[in-house]
């Protein structure tokens, strides 16, 4: 196909986002052309301009920062360059929207590692492709006294804390895992066996 028909291509390449249809990708491809309708008519900024525009802007100009490999627009991103940051804990987490989570919750306040990813042998992902020895490094280099391993409550998330727990034995580091269990609000007879088996193993001085 030479020439493809752009609504097409535009529907298809909508389709390559996560978590969007077919169905979606076609609302969204008919929204964009009707909102350049009616942004030339009510003089209105156009979407589809200025959408390009930051999709080949967050692209060129965003990369990994050099510590914590969180996404940044210089060297070293804004938890990394703030000095008010606690320089003694570390927390390591699989993705930058997991790092948005944890800042949200405004009880952490310390540094971050962000590792892109979780151990997945048979996808080829290994603790080389992870950089899991930066970690290492990093502990050795900048002297925390915490590493949390606040990687997801999944096979791979738990296999990714227990090599790096395993890694950081050697150091005096002190090595904590995030809690799971019962949610706020959850009843125990809705839970499931995996999550209410782990909260009973895990559970507290009250
Ligand atoms: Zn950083």
């Amino acid at each position: 196909m030479a020439n493809p028909d752009p609504i097409e291509k535009l529907i298809l390449e909508l389709g390559r986002l996560p978590g969007i249809g077919e169905r979606t990708a076609a609302r969204l491809a008919f929204f964009v052309l009707k909102q350049a309708r009616d942004s030339a008519r009510f003089d209105l900024p156009p979407l589809a301009q200025d959408l390009a525009g930051a999709l080949v802007e967050v692209v060129e100009q965003v990369r990994l920062c050099e510590d914590c490999q969180n996404l940044c627009t210089g060297p070293k991103c804004s938890i990394c360059t703030d000095a008010r940051r606690d320089t003694r804990a570390l927390c390591v987490v699989e993705g930058v929207a997991d790092l948005r989570a944890i800042e949200s919750c405004g009880v952490f306040r310390g540094h971050y590692h962000v590792l892109h990813g979780s151990l997945a042998p048979l996808d080829g992902v290994g603790p080389e492709e992870l950089k899991l020895s930066d970690i290492l490094e990093r502990v050795r280099s900048q002297h925390y006294e915490e590493v949390i391993l606040a990687t997801n409550a999944t096979v791979e998330g738990d296999a990714t804390a227990l090599y790096i727990g395993r890694l950081l034995r050697g150091t005096s580091v002190r090595i904590t895992r995030l809690a799971s269990g019962v949610p706020l609000g959850g009843e125990l007879e809705y839970l499931d066996h995996a999550t209410l088996g782990r909260a009973l193993s895990a559970r507290q001085s009250f």
